[in-house]
């Protein structure tokens, strides 16, 4: 099974995608997350990429999507993977459907308004577990691995606004895309806890695979 995680900065991608990853066994391709380790390791892509991330802009389609086709030019893709934040626009979606073959597109629908509350309190840990102030209590450290929580770098005001300006104009989008495709599975997050939307996602897929 091959999919494709959508949905807005801050709703919650990052939370299911572990979930998901375990229980389908399937692997987690962040684009995110191999930008991030690329500006920690200094590289080239790291550094072009760099000025993009702390603006809330998108990394050029060129190099996003070379990075994502070399991935998935590797074996240990077969078993099924799930993209994470990629495509993140129309150009990227279309790139993608000439090197792969995407079964379902998961969107993790959820209120516009709670956004930007909830990206700019997040802290990380950098097991991948993330979570928000309001519940930690003054707690540093990550009950998952007790690894040191810290913020990201574009998690702030500024930066926030322009994501989440950036999902609106050129990512949103895609959910017309994959629906037309029959692949979309929308769900509905309200306000429901990270466990509760989990499930809907269970439902939901296993009623599509096999
Ligand atoms: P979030 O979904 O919370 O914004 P991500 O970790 O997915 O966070 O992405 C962080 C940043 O990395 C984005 O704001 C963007 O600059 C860059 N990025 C990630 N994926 C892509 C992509 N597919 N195309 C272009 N830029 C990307
Ligand atoms: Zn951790």
């Amino acid at each position: 099974m091959n999919i494709v995680l959508l949905g807005a900065p801050g709703a919650g991608k990052g939370t299911q995608a572990s979930k998901i990853k375990e229980k389908y066994n399937v692997l987690h391709i962040s684009t995110g997350d191999i930008f991030r380790a690329n500006i920690k390791g200094g590289t080239p892509i790291g550094k072009v990429a760099k000025s993009y991330i702390d603006a809330g802009k998108l990394v050029s389609d060129e190099v996003t999507c070379d990075i994502v086709k070399d991935r998935l030019s590797q074996d240990d893709v077969k078993a099924g993977y799930m993209l994470d934040g990629f495509p993140r626009n129309l150009f990227q979606a279309g790139e993608l459907d000439k090197f792969a073959t995407i079964d379902w597109c998961v969107n993790i629908d959820v209120d516009f308004a709670l956004l930007q509350d909830r990206i700019c309190g997040r802290r990380v840990c950098a097991c991948g577990e993330s979570y928000h102030v309001s519940t930690l209590n003054g707690e540093t450290k990550c009950a998952k691995c007790g690894g040191e929580l810290y913020q990201r770098a574009d998690d702030n005001p500024e930066t926030v606004k322009a994501r989440l300006d950036t999902y609106q104009n050129q990512t949103a989008p895609l959910i017309e895309y994959y629906q037309k495709q029959g692949k979309l599975v929308n769900i509905e997050s309200g306000t429901k806890s990270p466990d509760e939307v989990f499930e809907l996602i269970c439902k939901e897929l296993d009623k599509r695979v096999k």
